[in-house]
Formats: C-alpha cells, structure tokens, sequence
C-alpha cells in the first residue's frame, strides 16, 4: 500500500536493468557489436511514458576500468556510475546527454577520476526533471487514461 508523499504509479518492478555479456551484447545488434563505444543503452519511453528497458555493456565497463590508473574498486565503480547513467535516460525519458554530470558523455579522464571520488552525479536540473517525470501518472494508469481523454485538462500527454 503506497503512503502519502510515495511517488504514485512506479513500482520497483517499472525498470529492468540487463547487464549483458560481450556475447551477450553482441546478439542486440549493432550498438552491441561496438559502432560506438557506449558503456550501455537505454529504451526512453517518450510520448508513451517512461521507459523501463536498459542494458549495460559489462565487457565495456571492464574496458574501460583497465584504461584508468590502478584503484581498488575501478570497475565497480564505473559500473554503477553507468548504470546510473542508463537509468537516468529512463526517468529523464531521453536519450540526450548533458554538457556536464553523469549525463555527459563520453567520459574521459577527468571524468572518471570524478566518479571514483564520488564527485560524478546528476546536476540539479537532471535531479528535478526526474522527480517530476516520477510523479507525473504512468502510461496506462487511470490517472493518465483520464488525462488523456478529458478535454478539459488541457493536457497532451
Ligand atoms: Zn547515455
């Protein structure tokens, strides 16, 4: 039972989050045989809602964790950073990236020393619009059905 001030209509079960082998990322096609070099990938919902698919290149993550100077904890760390990364595609329901923060791409040097001190994050803006898009009625719901059909509302959704 959801209490007051819960973000309404999301569910631990609206993401799923694969982390996927070379071999693994290889049968999705061409973003998993290497055209680019993205760590991951996300399925934004867009008009429909919030997206609820994303993957992670793990052989990638490992890639990358052997580029950076020795640290105990490289790979896990940017592990979560880009898991992070794909679900903020998700609830900022995007594919863009940003010109700073765990949303700017790709990361380089200075970025990953940021994420191994725990200084690579969402900015402020990034924090809000994904807040809001949570609170805002899930594709499907009768929040949303209602919304889409009352012509008062005014809404496009
Ligand atoms: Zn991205």
């Amino acid at each position: 039972m959801k209490r007051l001030g819960e973000p309404k209509h999301f569910e631990s079960s609206d993401i799923t989050l694969r982390i996927l082998s070379r071999r693994m990322a290889l049968r999705l096609g061409p973003d998993g045989h290497g055209v680019n070099s993205s760590l991951g990938m996300a399925l934004p919902g867009g008009e429909q809602g919030l997206g609820s698919l994303a993957y992670i290149y793990f052989h990638r993550i490992q890639k990358l964790a052997r580029l950076v100077e020795r640290h105990t904890r490289t790979e896990e760390v940017i592990l979560g950073h880009a898991v992070a990364h794909e679900i903020g595609h998700l609830l900022l329901n995007t594919p863009m990236h940003s010109a700073a923060g765990i949303m700017h791409v790709p990361w380089e040097g200075t970025d990953l020393a940021r994420a191994l001190e725990g200084g690579l994050v969402f900015t402020p803006a990034e924090a809000a619009q994904m807040q809001a898009n949570l609170r805002a009625p899930a594709r499907g719901s009768e929040e949303a059905r209602v919304t889409r059909v009352n012509p008062l509302s005014g809404a496009s959704q």
